[in-house]
């Protein structure tokens, strides 16, 4: 009940709630970080660890909006550089607040647990891939942070869920998964640029968009690609079907949500679930 009301609320706190300029600036790992950066003409730079933040005007105020990532700690900080339009620059703070996400632990045989040796190597070269392709900013905006879902049927709440195997942390669930019959059409969550469509161990077929500023969907376990890389997609385009490749267990959507490199709740920005 609590989560469900949670993600009622998720949408209005997004897009609505004010943050005052000098109060101390707090975001959850998974969540959004708001900093209100002034009302200069020209839009400021913020970046976190080089990692540019989306900045958009609301009501006539500059506001960056920080992915925090799944892997910061509670009670750690980050800090954002601000470049303002007049050559000033300042440094602000964001303090990381707990969040709890469900843990699982998990017992398998030992060849389940970890990748054959043969596909180690490709792993990593896939991994150094994609987090190069996550890191992609472009200057044009989204027309609106809003996202529609890619394809209709139940969503998982398993976004930010951990998974202990053999006694071995994973990395956190980065998406959320929606159920849905191999061969559905998947759309494209907003307008954007394909910027990644290729096959991957664990994602299986996969495409990433780019929809400006740093806000990125993807969309894994496809059994078709139908986009390639440098395409324009409208929202609601197909770029592919549901299916089970990767490492999937049926078929299903894996959807995930970027801000400056961070995965983010896709909840977030999806209309709310009826009550
Ligand atoms: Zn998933």
């Amino acid at each position: 009940m609590l989560r469900r009301s949670f993600l009622l609320l998720a949408p209005a706190l997004l897009f609505a709630q004010p943050v005052l300029a000098d109060t101390p600036v707090v975001g959850a790992p998974g969540r959004i970080a708001r900093l209100r950066l002034g009302k200069s003409e020209q839009p400021p730079k913020a970046q976190i660890d080089g990692r540019r933040l989306l900045v958009r005007k609301e009501r006539g105020e500059w506001v960056a909006l920080a992915g925090i990532p799944l892997s910061a700690k509670a009670a750690s900080r980050l800090f954002v550089d601000v470049d303002h339009p007049d050559g000033t620059r300042e440094r602000r703070r964001i303090t990381v607040v707990d969040r709890k996400y469900s843990i699982q632990y998990l017992t398998v045989a030992p060849d389940q647990a970890d990748l054959p040796a043969d596909q180690v190597a490709q792993y990593d070269q896939e991994r150094e891939h994609l987090l190069k392709v996550l890191r992609t900013f472009s200057e044009a905006g989204p027309a609106s942070l809003a996202l529609r879902q890619p394809v209709e049927g139940r969503r998982s709440s398993s976004f930010g869920s951990r998974r202990v195997i053999n006694g071995m942390p994973r990395s956190p669930h980065g998406g959320l998964d929606i159920a849905a019959v191999e061969g559905t059409p998947v759309a494209a969550a907003s307008a954007g640029r394909v910027i990644d469509a290729a096959e991957y161990v664990f994602l299986g077929r996969t495409v990433v968009l780019d929809h400006g500023q740093g806000l990125l969907t993807l969309y894994s376990h496809l059994s078709e690609i139908a986009a390639k890389p440098g395409d324009a997609v409208a929202a609601g385009a197909t770029i592919g079907k549901v299916g089970a490749t990767g490492r999937a267990t049926g078929p299903h959507l894996h959807f995930s949500v970027y801000l400056n490199a961070a995965a983010v709740d896709p909840a977030l920005f999806l209309p709310a679930l009826p009550p």
